[in-house]
């Protein structure tokens, strides 16, 4: 066994190389990673986006035959997209980190839990006086046929629908070809939200095929992917 030992000169110089170097990290670290994330993503960059992951806790949405559900499958996607905002210095929020809901967990009618979880979301959203809101959801339908990733956007919105159109581009792009287009959808959060608005329902869970492609995180970061482009792509314009 060999045992080092240093110099009082050498102690010496390594305190000041370690105390350098902090201060070279405290001052610059912080401003140094955010500006070169906003010189690559002019746009984007600075802004506030919500991110909700649909369903959760006691509400599992959507029910794969193979019993996938559609509130896991949200939530992933959700925590990958995050993930990429991320690195592009946007502020996101995150409706949910986990499984649960945002209800008060003493109700237990499940209509008004329903109700106190999507007013909440919707909250959450105004207080961050966020940029845009992006909702994730999985399909269901009866019958296996159907699949395909479609956007959902409010009626009353020509900003929610100009978001939902080029996001619907994207994950066709993205996820390979399917007729759907853009369409609007009543739902509450893209109803209630001040901001621009759009649902993307991922794909079928009665589909066999994209309940299987939908568990695996290859595919997961995949659509995360496609949704980050039309965000890109929708600053961008
Ligand atoms: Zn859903």
């Amino acid at each position: 066994m060999r045992v080092w030992f240093f110099s009082g000169r050498q102690v010496l110089w390594w305190a000041f190389a370690c105390l350098a170097l902090g201060i070279f990290l405290g001052t610059y670290g912080e401003v140094y990673l955010p500006a070169s994330a906003v010189n690559a993503y002019p746009g984007i960059s600075g802004r506030t986006i919500v991110l909700d992951a649909g369903h959760g806790g006691i509400d599992p949405g959507a029910v794969s035959a193979g019993g996938l559900l559609e509130k896991e499958i949200t939530l992933a996607i959700a925590n990958e997209l995050e993930t990429l905002l991320s690195r592009a210095a946007v502020y996101v929020v995150m409706v949910r980190h986990g499984d649960y809901d945002l209800a008060d967990s003493s109700e237990s009618d499940l209509l008004k839990r329903k109700r106190q979880d999507l007013s909440r979301r919707v909250r959450i959203a105004e207080e961050a006086q966020a940029d845009l809101y992006i909702s994730i959801h999985a399909n269901y339908f009866p019958g296996p046929r159907w699949f395909g990733a479609q956007t959902f956007y409010y009626e009353g919105s020509p900003e929610g629908k100009h978001l939902a159109e080029i996001l619907q581009t994207e994950l066709v792009r993205h996820l390979g070809p399917n007729s759907r287009l853009a369409r609007p959808g009543d739902f509450r959060v893209l109803r209630d939200t001040t901001m621009p608005a759009a649902m993307v329902e991922v794909g079928f869970l009665s589909n066999p095929r994209e309940a299987q492609l939908l568990s695996e995180p290859g595919y997961q970061k995949k659509v995360a992917s496609a949704i980050f482009a039309g965000l890109l792509r929708y600053y961008s314009q």
